[in-house]
């Protein structure tokens, strides 16, 4: 895989301004940050094969420069436990994608790892025209859409500021474990708000990023899905 940099001035030759999903994740696995096992296949029979590999149940999702919110054109369809699910299910996306969006080019089909339902949190960076990259933090779903329950800190964080970070939101005892779900492993969020630091105070072309959602487990994080936008 290519590192960071070499990843960047491809996305910026070729005038895109967001990357790929596998791109992103690429990125975020240099830098430190738990992401979902991934191949990139090109045809169905690939796609088959990489599942194999992987392990089921795995998901299948559309790699498109056209497409920025893949499950928006059915591009994306989780939970295939066998092999017969991933030949229907790369159909099925395809021609999903074509309805949707019919001129969209289609790079390949991205096989995944399944991540186990968890608690989900989001990471995410903006950078200020001003202040430069800061970054975010807060419980996934209703929390962030709904609550606004979300905090921020200029970046580069300290340990101590992404320790904060983490209790300062609302929401925080659910990170504790409650009822039938076990505390989160606080110290993997803590290393992810770290190391996306780090990653956008090297990189100062990324205008945006998004780890939504990272599913926490008692021990470690898999980030599910990572979206970079890059300034122009
Ligand atoms: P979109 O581009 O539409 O945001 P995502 O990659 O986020 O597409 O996929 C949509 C949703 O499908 C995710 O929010 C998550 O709930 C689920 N999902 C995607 N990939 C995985 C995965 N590897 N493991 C578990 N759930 C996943
Ligand atoms: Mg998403």
């Amino acid at each position: 895989m290519d590192t960071a940099s070499e990843i960047f001035s491809k996305v910026r030759e070729e005038g895109r301004k967001f990357l790929l999903e596998p791109e992103a994740k690429s990125i975020c696995k240099e830098y430190g940050i738990p992401v979902t096992d991934f191949r990139i296949a090109k045809n169905e029979a690939e796609a088959v094969s990489f599942a194999d590999e992987i392990g089921y149940p795995v998901v299948l999702k559309i790699i498109s420069p056209d497409v920025i919110h893949k499950s928006d054109v059915g591009g994306v369809i989780v939970g295939l436990k066998t092999a017969e699910d991933v030949r229907n299910a790369y159909k099925q996306i395809m021609e999903n994608v074509k309805n949707h969006k019919p001129n969209a080019k289609i790079v390949g089909m991205l096989v995944q790892e399944m991540a186990p339902s968890s608690t989900e949190i989001i990471v995410g960076a903006i950078k200020d025209p001003q202040f430069g990259p800061a970054l975010m933090f807060g419980l996934g779903g209703i929390f962030v859409e709904v609550l606004k329950d979300v905090t921020f800190r200029i970046a580069p964080l300290t340990r101590d500021e992404a320790e904060e970070m983490i209790k300062e939101v609302r929401a925080y005892p659910l990170l504790k474990g409650y009822r039938n779900t076990p505390p989160a492993d606080i110290e993997a969020i803590v290393n992810i708000l770290l190391n996306t630091s780090r990653l956008v105070m090297e990189h100062q072309e990324i205008k945006e990023l998004d780890l939504n959602p990272i599913m926490v487990y008692e021990k470690g994080a898999k980030t599910v899905d990572a979206r970079i936008i890059l300034e122009l």
